[in-house]
């Protein structure tokens, strides 16, 4: 199977926080991998914009540092990082002051297609709009990237929503969530919308449950007191989870276009209904063997911040009457792994003896690690001696099916920026969509600060805490493994 990359137009791309994190990470290593697919036009140039003080050659020479780091053993070749390198430009620039703005300005071309993204504190989103239309830098036609985290809360959300929207039009701004960037999150789309098998099954009447992990094994050190003030709610819940549950319960939109999609996506999150505290479970990592606890690395001796949460929740409408959703997610856990399994119920009247019982079928969407889509069926044991039943995968672990196609899969960043380039904003969410997140949000962490509640604590190394189980085995349900 050959990969198909298609080249996008022009462009300019400005990324404000060039020399921080996320840029020396995820961004410049994506950007570079795309320019070896061939995906960039010849003229196409990077800028970075951020305060350090330095010119074009000592940022190129920090971001072949990062490429070696970052990027892959497997793309490590001088010529092309050279010839990457050659597209990069660097402007020290002030967002909330005077410097580097007229320079910035000169850089950027006319009639290509301009992008600019924020990689900085949410605290300066304004002030950089701001300067980017006052001194003529963005026109009608720019784009705009943000990343997480947007807002706090629902009042900090319609904040910035407003703030940005004193700028740019709502179709020129791209709020990132890189979850929806996944492969295996849009083949979810593909799994349910490009085939007859599961949709007639995809409701209620034929599904149990649906599960959704995301668990990591790093704790919080390093950024212990910005977690602090967020929490596993606010950093992983109202965010990326809420995606996955929109993508598995939304109704088949009419088109896959950016507003039927979130039109989609948004009355499943106005369908959810306020989860009763008994169906939260918060917890916070124990000291372990490998690492220190919760309360150490967020330097924070009386913190009651979860850093673990698990809960069960309804989707209120026709389709969903009766399913719950489980989501949980943590950190120091047993493994990293993200997945979405569906749960089908058993076959209504069972033909075969007790002993012979077959087991529900389950549909793994499995994000991380080997992205791909597992489905369990029941089917008989070959030989005689009876109608034996057996489990088996049918796997289609993208790595196994789809070969060298699969290995050449960009990751969720690579595909996001690109699709800004293109102008497609199906895979970034509406301002009216990180609103809903927030208001279904925000009384669930008021319940549990109002009264003060600790979190559990939990062993470093586990699926989290016993109350968590429970929080399943007293629906007579279970977690899946978290295994790597
Ligand atoms: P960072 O602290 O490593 O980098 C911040 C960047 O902002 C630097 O380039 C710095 O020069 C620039 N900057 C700060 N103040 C400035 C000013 N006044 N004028 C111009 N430039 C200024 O941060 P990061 O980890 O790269 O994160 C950037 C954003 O991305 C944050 O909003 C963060 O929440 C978000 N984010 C980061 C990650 C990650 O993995 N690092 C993941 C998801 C979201």
């Amino acid at each position: 199977m050959v990969s198909r990359v298609i080249p996008v137009d022009d462009f300019d791309l400005v990324i404000f926080g060039g020399t921080g994190d996320l840029a020396r990470r995820k961004i410049l290593p994506g950007l570079y991998r795309r320019f070896l697919s061939g995906q960039m036009p010849e003229a196409s140039r990077i800028i970075g914009a951020a305060r350090s003080d330095m010119d074009s050659a000592a940022w190129r020479a920090s971001i072949r540092d990062a490429i070696k780091e970052f990027a892959g053993a497997n793309v490590q070749d001088k010529a092309s990082i050279d010839g990457f390198l050659e597209r990069l430009h660097y402007v020290p620039v002030d967002a909330t002051g005077k410097a580097g703005w007229k320079e910035l300005k000169g850089l950027m071309r006319k009639d290509v297609v301009s992008a600019f993204y924020f990689s900085v504190a949410p605290s300066l989103f304004g002030a950089i709009a701001e300067r980017l239309k006052t001194h003529g830098i963005a026109g009608n036609a720019s784009r705009i990237v943000v990343e997480k985290p947007f807002g706090r809360d629902l009042e900090t959300a319609k904040d910035l929503n407003a703030t940005l929207a004193e700028y740019f039009d709502e179709t020129q701004i791209y709020r990132i969530d890189h979850y929806l960037g996944k492969e295996t999150v849009q083949n979810l789309m593909a799994v349910r919308f490009a085939n007859i098998l599961f949709e007639p099954l995809w409701n209620a009447q034929y599904i149990d449950h649906v599960q959704i992990t995301v668990a990591e094994t790093v704790g919080v050190g390093g950024r212990g007191a910005y977690y602090d003030k967020s929490g596993a709610m606010r950093d992983m819940v109202q965010n990326h989870l809420m995606q996955l549950l929109c993508l598995t319960a939304m109704e088949p939109p009419s088109h896959f276009e950016p507003d039927s999609v979130r039109d989609e996506k948004l009355k499943v999150i106005r369908a959810l209904d306020p989860v009763p505290s008994d169906d939260i479970v918060r917890g916070q990592y124990r000291e372990g063997l490998d690492g220190p606890s919760y309360l150490e690395d967020s330097e924070n001796p009386d913190s009651r911040t979860e850093s673990f949460i698990a809960m069960k929740v309804k989707v209120s409408n026709w389709r969903w009457n009766g399913v719950p959703f489980y989501l949980r997610t943590g950190k120091r856990m047993k493994a990293r792994m993200s997945e979405i399994v569906i749960s089908f119920k058993e076959p209504p009247h069972n033909i075969f003896t007790e002993a012979d019982h077959p087991r529900c079928n389950i549909l793994t969407i499995r994000l991380q690690p080997d992205e791909g889509i597992d489905l369990r069926m029941t089917i008989k044991e070959p030989g005689p001696g009876g109608m034996r039943f057996v489990e088996v995968p049918m796997d289609m672990t993208f790595a196994d099916a789809l070969g060298a196609a699969a290995a050449d899969v960009p990751d969720a960043y690579e595909r996001l920026i690109m699709d800004v380039i293109r102008g497609n904003q199906t895979l970034f969410m509406r301002g009216d969509e990180v609103e809903a997140a927030w208001a279904w949000t925000d009384p669930l962490i008021a319940d549990w600060t109002n009264k003060g509640d600790r979190p559990v604590s939990y062993d470093a190394g586990t699926a989290g805490p016993e109350d968590a189980l429970i929080l399943m085995h007293r629906d007579g349900r279970r977690w899946r493994e978290i295994s790597a």
